[in-house]
């Protein structure tokens, strides 16, 4: 781990061949360390220019000038890291730009560790540990709603409503300790009644912020989703057309898929983190038959199951056998009745009798949108604005606000009981640690190693 105080740098644009390539580098002598390496043609050193402005110069190693290039400088705190920042863009062949990196190492900077352009924004109060995750996976998004609930407005739409709630109830609590300290003062102007109000008010925000969960863990982390059903009955045709691609083996001959087939796809608004199993029957064969313990063992694990039927056949025992095996489950299962363009000979009135969520579809020829209706209604609260409203992504964003709940609904029935002021300012301040480990304001030092550790270095 570099010292806190340590100019850094990294190259910020991926590996490989490009147009362009940006090395950053951030830190209290970032200016100084590139304008040994970055003589401007206007022969003017580039201390002496001001913040945001960009450059054209020569970048030199070993007194060589290896590559024409722009440095953009933004001093502290106006940049990204909340540091004095020098980014050079340069030729973005590999070789070059690992060229002009090195350079600016050689004049004294610190190679960069994964996430730590960001860590250093996060410490230095330009980003909540909120945004921080956000950025983290808009780097991972692979959905267009993904790119929406981390967008820049969404995550401030978070960031506000965490801090209206933290400041309406560090309010709240200086008042009820006044009150703890000098009762005989009467500085607390607040009666039983409004104390109660506010931790209503406050409560009803936060099961909000709680529900937004829902919809945030299906868009951002995604659903975990398996598609079942016995040989042939079109598991691998519908998983193309959800992936929108070939990557499954369609073929009349039964037991063709054993390897488990994952791929992250986006369905409406929701994110499914899709596997196409083998097909459960019975066999001898014994590569079959791993797949198919595999298969089971995806589907004890899924939050969401496709369960197919082939609609043009009659139901037969290895289908009853399913239906029967997951009828009980806990985890939401949606029939779908395959190959509606042939004519149709599956006992529907029997499917639509043991699962809620029937739908017939021609995977061969599409069914996404029937597929959407069912699986947004299921994850998502249609109520909730994707990119506009502030929603919680993340399992642990939403543990803290459990608990912050949690603290606050102790609080209020302390309240209610009638209950001595230092017991319900003491949930309340409980209340606060939790929102502050939420947006970072008060987080141990493993839970932030552990965000930026997903980072990729240059971030
Ligand atoms: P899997 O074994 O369950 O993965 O089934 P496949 O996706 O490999 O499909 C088995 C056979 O059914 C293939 O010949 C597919 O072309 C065919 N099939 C799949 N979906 C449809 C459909 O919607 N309509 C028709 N007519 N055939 C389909």
């Amino acid at each position: 781990m570099n010292n806190p105080t340590a100019t850094i740098t990294a190259i910020s644009t991926p590996s490989g061949k490009g147009g362009v390539a940006l090395i950053r580098t951030s830190g209290a002598d970032a200016v100084s360390i590139v304008s040994k390496c970055f003589i401007p043609k206007s022969n003017k050193p580039l201390s002496e220019y001001p913040s945001r402005t960009s450059v054209y110069g020569d970048v030199i190693l070993d007194g060589e000038r290896i590559d024409d290039a722009i440095a953009t400088i933004f001093r502290a705190p106006n940049s990204y890291t909340g540091e004095d920042t020098v980014e050079i863009t340069c030729h973005g062949g590999m070789l070059i730009t690992k060229t002009v990196l090195e350079a600016v190492l050689a004049c004294g900077a610190h190679p960069a560790e994964a996430g730590e352009f960001t860590r250093r924004a996060f410490i230095s109060g330009k980003l909540s540990l909120t945004d921080a995750e956000a950025i983290g996976s808009l780097l991972e998004a692979k959905t267009h709603s993904q790119i929406l609930l981390n967008s820049h407005t969404s995550r401030n739409r978070l960031n506000e409503e965490i801090s209206s709630l933290h400041e309406g109830l560090l309010s709240l609590m200086t008042t009820l300790y006044a009150n703890i300290d000098f009762p005989e003062e009467d500085l607390a102007d607040l009666t039983p009644d409004e104390v109660l109000r506010i931790l209503e008010s406050a409560l009803e925000k936060l099961s909000k912020l709680c529900a937004s969960y829902k919809t945030g863990h299906a868009v951002n982390e995604g659903i975990n989703t398996v598609i079942c059903g016995k040989p042939n009955v079109g598991k691998s045709t519908l998983y193309n057309t959800l992936c929108k691609g070939e990557y499954a083996i369609v073929s009349e001959y039964a037991g063709t898929t054993r390897d488990l087939l994952e791929k992250t796809v986006s369905l409406g608004r929701v994110t499914l983190n899709l596997v196409d199993t083998a097909g459960i029957h019975e066999t001898d064969a014994p590569v079959e038959k791993i797949g198919i313990s595999l298969s089971r063992k995806k589907i004890e694990e899924s939050e969401l199951i496709f369960l197919v039927l082939d609609g043009s056949s009659s139901l037969d025992g290895e289908d009853f056998e399913l239906i029967e095996a997951l009828s009980n489950s806990n985890v939401p299962i949606i029939a779908i009745i395959n190959k509606s363009d042939l004519p149709q000979k599956a006992d529907t009135a029997f499917i639509n009798e043991k699962f809620e969520n029937v739908v017939t579809i021609s995977a061969k020829n599409g069914g996404e949108e029937e597929l959407s209706a069912i699986v947004d209604r299921l994850f998502t609260d249609e109520k909730i604005s994707i990119g506009s409203d502030a929603i919680v992504s993340g399992a642990r964003q939403y543990a803290s606000l459990i608990r912050a709940r949690d603290f606050l609904l102790s609080a209020a029935s302390a309240q209610k009981a009638g209950y001595p002021s230092d017991l319900v300012s003491s949930d309340v301040s409980l209340a606060i640690s939790a929102l502050s480990e939420l947006d970072g304001r008060a987080v141990n030092e493993d839970i932030i190693s552990g965000i930026f550790s997903h980072f990729c270095v240059g971030k």
